[in-house]
């Protein structure tokens, strides 16, 4: 018989609530601060932006938090996500590794962000909110939201990061294609788009500040993230949760190496905290490996202290890895790892030690996606092409060293919109992967703002 390299799940085995880290941290991670007087701030400081359930999940400390019935079903249409043994990467690699593949590029939107775009734009619905302001920066987070606020009819408007609306045309047309408005940011809409020039390449930090400014204004408005919160963290779960019970079916009692890339941090920490669990009540021994880009370096050259989580300061400070809320990282292909700071939880781990950082190349990273496709038939979106980069490094030492590590990769979403990308690397010319030299990087962390906390 055929050896079984995909995993489902039964209907009854499906995860039925999300799983909060922070219950099971030793010490907790520190508090979102106010912009304007520094003090930790209370669900009232949220409430304009959003509903009250996500305020609550936001700082909630219970370890599993119910999924509702209605997310449930919407999960059911492309979850359980398969976990698949990479048999024929292994061969190409000649490992007797065994490596298995956590794949969410069979989502509506082709990428793990519909996990909490649909609880979001519900939670939203259910509070009378019919538009939703968001950021997004390759454009799989607009294309999320705008999926799930068309099942809800409501309306969504994306400021969309300026480079990538100029060079990825066909992901727009995808988020218009679910129903949502995309604007180019820095745009001439609001203040804080204003505050640049026209045809400025625009950042993450500057979209953002651009959507919450909207949303802030419109009474009938609330925004949405994509990565970066706790809530976001948690309603990504979903992903580990269902990988652990996989690996199980697999035949195997553990991972040995987790691996995810990390942009805001939120694909990572759903793939690892159901299994960093495991290492802290169950005395697991799991390495959870954390991947970003060389040119934005957050986790390994970055600073860990409290700094603004966009351009304009409008949202809260929050204690995390950091290049500074001004850091313009240099126009890579993963355009959803280009964000100058890191998820509060995923720092906070990454400091006591529980996770470690690497950052690679762009050049390596194509390279590995390139033969992942050649011998798996996936191609991978350029960010996740990080995790699987990075577990190829962990084969070869593997080889070299005569073991034989069980390797969970996060492959977070699909490349099939990236094929520009991929077509630059094929002919030798791909561009925009500049080192960060140390003098622009000093001078980037020197606008992290001096607080004490
Ligand atoms: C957005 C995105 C990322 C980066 O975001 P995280 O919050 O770090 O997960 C990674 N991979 C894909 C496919 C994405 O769309």
């Amino acid at each position: 018989m055929t050896e079984q390299v995909t995993f489902h799940l039964e209907p009854d085995e499906r995860p039925t609530h999300w799983y909060n880290i922070v219950a099971d941290l030793p010490t907790p991670p520190a508090p979102p601060l106010h912009p304007g007087t520094h003090q930790p701030v209370g669900p009232d400081d949220l409430t304009a932006l959003f509903p009250p359930e996500l305020i609550e999940q936001e700082v909630t400390g219970e370890r599993y938090v119910e999924i509702p019935e209605a997310v449930q079903e919407v999960y059911a249409q492309y979850r359980p996500a398969p976990l698949i043994r990479a048999r024929k990467w292994e061969e190409k690699l000649g490992t007797k590794a065994r490596i298995y593949v956590k794949y969410e590029g069979g989502s509506p939107a082709g990428s793990h962000k519909v996990n909490t775009a649909v609880p979001q734009a519900y939670y939203n619905k259910i509070n009378g909110i019919n538009r939703l302001t968001t950021e997004t920066g390759a454009g799989q987070w607009g294309t999320a939201l705008s999926y799930a606020c068309s099942l809800y009819d409501m309306t969504c408007e994306v400021w969309q990061v300026g480079h990538s609306f100029d060079t990825k045309p066909q992901r727009r047309t995808l988020i218009e294609v679910f129903g949502g408005k995309v604007y180019r940011s820095p745009s001439q809409d609001t203040e804080s788009g204003r505050a640049f020039e026209e045809g400025h390449p625009g950042s993450l930090g500057i979209a953002i500040s651009e959507a919450v400014e909207v949303a802030a204004a419109a009474p009938d408005a609330k925004y949405a993230l994509g990565s970066v919160l706790n809530h976001v963290l948690l309603h990504q779960t979903i992903i580990g949760q269902e990988a652990v019970k996989q690996l199980e079916k697999a035949g195997e009692t553990g991972a040995d190496i987790v691996i995810g890339c990390a942009g805001g941090g939120s694909n990572l920490a759903g793939l690892i905290f159901p299994f960093l669990r495991e290492n802290l009540v169950e005395g697991k021994k799991a390495r959870l490996v954390a991947v970003e880009p060389a040119s934005c370096p957050t986790m390994t050259r970055g600073t860990f202290a409290y700094d603004f989580g966009d351009t304009a300061g409008l949202v809260p400070l929050m204690k995390m890895y950091t290049l500074g809320h001004d850091f313009v990282p240099s126009p890579i292909h993963a355009g959803g790892l280009r964000y100058h700071g890191m998820a509060p939880l995923v720092s906070h781990v990454v400091h006591e030690g529980y996770v470690e950082p690497v950052a690679l190349a762009q050049d390596e990273c194509f390279a590995a996606a390139v033969e992942f496709a050649r011998t798996q038939g996936i191609v991978a979106a350029p960010e996740s092409s990080h995790a699987l980069a990075q577990a190829k490094r962990e084969v070869l030492k593997a080889n070299e060293e005569g073991t034989e590590p069980v390797i969970v990769i996060g492959l977070s979403g699909y490349g099939l919109l990236e094929l520009g990308a991929f077509d630059s690397y094929l002919k030798g010319n791909l561009s925009g992967d500049s080192q960060l030299s140390d003098e622009e990087l000093a001078t980037s962390l020197s606008t992290v703002p001096v607080i004490e906390g």
